[in-house]
């Protein structure tokens, strides 16, 4: 095999974080293997000057392969990414996950008849080829899958791959031009839109302050984004709530939302049921707020606070302007 391919998702100018994420693992793993990661954007040119690319290089990707096409679909990107595999003969493509991400590791997949592996929280490296790790079971066992196909695709769990700087600096820069496959082309972006409440990236906040049925009704999310925003951070959601239609299911955390691991989540009037759990488990800290003492989030918190948030959170919020004014 030479080399790990890396697909790096941009929007407004920046490298997402997940994919900086994938492209540090990327660079770990092609430094054990003995070869090189290397980065793939798909998009128009003149948004993905140097400036926007250069942190590629910071995390790990010796070289980014730059492709001109269509932004946010996941067709041509695939187009993209099987010609670069064929010119160069990666051995893997890693994608940091997120809808995009499991859309193109799958088509590509297909594509090259290769081995996929989705939802992957950890890769090593035994006996010269990778090995992705895959929690099953509700994350109660860890299930290691082997590829034997010419090329392994692997899908990593949102944010599961931490963006660590290890690069020398700026990527060498390599544009490739790719003929799209006409049904490649039959979607065309209209329009990229936010929901209400979804006008926050949460998959790359480190301060998530999440809502639960205990809020009573819809404007109960008011007092979680004054306090969110007093923390510099963004407010997410339980499926209870978001079925409810108080929030955006683009806030909604969990087995049929998203999976988040913030540097802290405080979470105001959900139970900790397991769906939301496998969510956030990974979050560095847990702060719960609950008026139940025996509700299950306070198993998994590192900090509890029994009692009624609508009392509670205002006064952290006013605690927070205190300290940030002080
Ligand atoms: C297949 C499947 C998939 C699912 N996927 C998801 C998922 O992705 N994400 C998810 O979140 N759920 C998911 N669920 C639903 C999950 O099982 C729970 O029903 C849901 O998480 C509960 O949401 P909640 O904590 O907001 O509400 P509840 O369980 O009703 O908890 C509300 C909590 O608020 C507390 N409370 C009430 N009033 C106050 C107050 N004034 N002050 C402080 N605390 C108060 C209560 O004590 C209670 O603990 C899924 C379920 C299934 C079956």
């Amino acid at each position: 095999m030479s080399g790990i391919l890396v697909y790096a998702l941009h929007y407004d100018g920046a490298i997402n974080k997940n994919s900086l994420g994938a492209v540090s693992e990327g660079a770990r793993l092609a430094s054990e293997l003995g070869t090189e990661c290397h980065a793939i954007v798909v998009g128009d040119k003149a948004g993905l000057g140097d400036d926007v690319l250069a942190p590629l290089g910071a995390f790990g990707a010796s070289k980014v392969f730059r492709a001109e096409g269509p932004e946010g679909l996941s067709q041509p990107v695939v187009d993209a990414m099987a010609k670069v595999i064929g010119d160069h003969g990666h051995g893997y493509a890693l994608f940091g996950g997120g809808l995009l991400g499991f859309e193109i590791g799958a088509g590509l997949a297909a594509r090259l008849d290769a081995g996929v592996c989705m939802e992957v929280t950890n890769v090593r490296v035994e006996d010269g080829k990778l090995v992705a790790e895959r929690p099953i079971l509700k994350d109660s066992q860890v299930s290691d899958v082997h590829y034997r196909s010419d090329v392994g695709v692997i899908i990593g769990r949102l944010n599961a791959f931490e963006a660590t700087e290890s690069g020398s600096g700026a990527p060498e820069i390599e544009d490739v031009d790719v003929e799209f496959a006409p049904h490649s082309l039959k979607a065309t972006m209209v329009e990229r839109g936010e929901q209400r409440g979804a006008d926050v990236n949460i998959e790359d906040a480190d301060v998530l302050v999440a809502g639960g049925r205990g809020l009573g009704k819809a404007e109960g999310f008011e007092q979680l984004e004054e306090l969110a925003g007093a923390l510099g951070g963004a407010v997410a959601a339980t499926r209870a709530v978001v079925d409810a239609g108080w929030y955006a299911y683009a806030a909604q955390i969990g087995q049929t939302g998203k999976t988040v691991a913030p540097k802290l989540y405080l979470a105001a009037g959900i139970s900790g049921a397991i769906q939301h759990k496998v969510g956030m488990q990974s979050s560095e800290n847990i702060v719960a707020i609950n008026k139940d003492a025996n509700a299950p989030i306070f198993e998994f918190s590192d900090l509890g606070i029994v009692g009624d948030l609508n009392k509670i959170v205002p006064k952290l919020t006013e605690a927070v302007k205190a300290k940030k004014g002080a």
